[in-house]
């Protein structure tokens, strides 16, 4: 696929993304893995007036021509590619209830087995860290290890996918998810699923990725 594709498969999503209320004005970016890098949007940019010019690429060493300021982000999306080779694609998303849960510092437990959807048995909040930074770049490796996505402690959300398409459905799912997962803590009467049912759940997803 040309870079000039890839740039308006991002900018076509960006825009979604605003659409949905997922993200708010310039809040969150998307990047797709390019040859020997990846393409991700300048930073400060509102999606409605991005245009094809506004897509910059950094190299997989994390280098990029200094008159083209990336997103403010882009070092948790350099790191995600530098850890998980098989990603192709990443969304990251400050979106309301995803947010609001990121808030409490809490990892979203086996409460449904569609839980087990973001690859694991629970799924994780990273550990706080001013944005921008290595190291909330490297608290979200952490969270997100062994999943396709995770809680951003006191700031959102962030997905990853083996193609655009999977990982903006899974911010999706992850919203959805966060929001339910509000108000069953609110009820707190819900009842968890045992580590035998989320596993078992956890097996047909993946026999169910390998298969289709
Ligand atoms: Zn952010």
């Amino acid at each position: 696929m040309s870079k000039n594709f890839l740039k308006k498969t991002i900018i076509k999503n960006m825009k979604h993304l605003v659409k949905t209320k997922m993200n708010l004005g310039s809040e969150g970016n998307i990047s797709i893995k390019s040859e020997n890098g990846f393409l991700i949007p300048k930073s400060g940019l509102k999606p409605c007036n991005m245009k094809i010019d506004d897509i910059t690429f950094i190299d997989s060493n994390g280098h990029f021509s200094k008159s083209e300021k990336p997103s403010t982000e882009w070092k948790m999306h350099h790191y995600i590619y530098k850890e998980r080779t098989e990603v192709s694609a990443i969304v990251h998303c400050h979106s309301m209830w995803a947010s609001i849960l990121s808030c409490l510092r809490i990892n979203i437990p086996a409460f449904h087995y569609m839980v087990s959807e973001m690859g694991g048995i629970d799924i994780k909040c990273s550990k706080y860290a001013t944005f921008g930074t290595s190291k909330l770049a490297k608290n979200i490796v952490l969270a997100i290890k062994d999943r396709n996505g995770c809680l951003i402690s006191n700031h959102g959300q962030v997905t990853i996918g083996y193609n655009i398409e999977q990982a903006i459905h899974l911010a999706f799912a992850l919203e959805k998810l966060a929001k339910q997962f509000y108000f069953c803590l609110l009820s707190k009467k819900n009842k968890l699923l045992s580590k035998k049912e989320i596993t078992e759940s956890l097996q047909l997803f993946s026999s169910y990725k390998s298969t289709h």
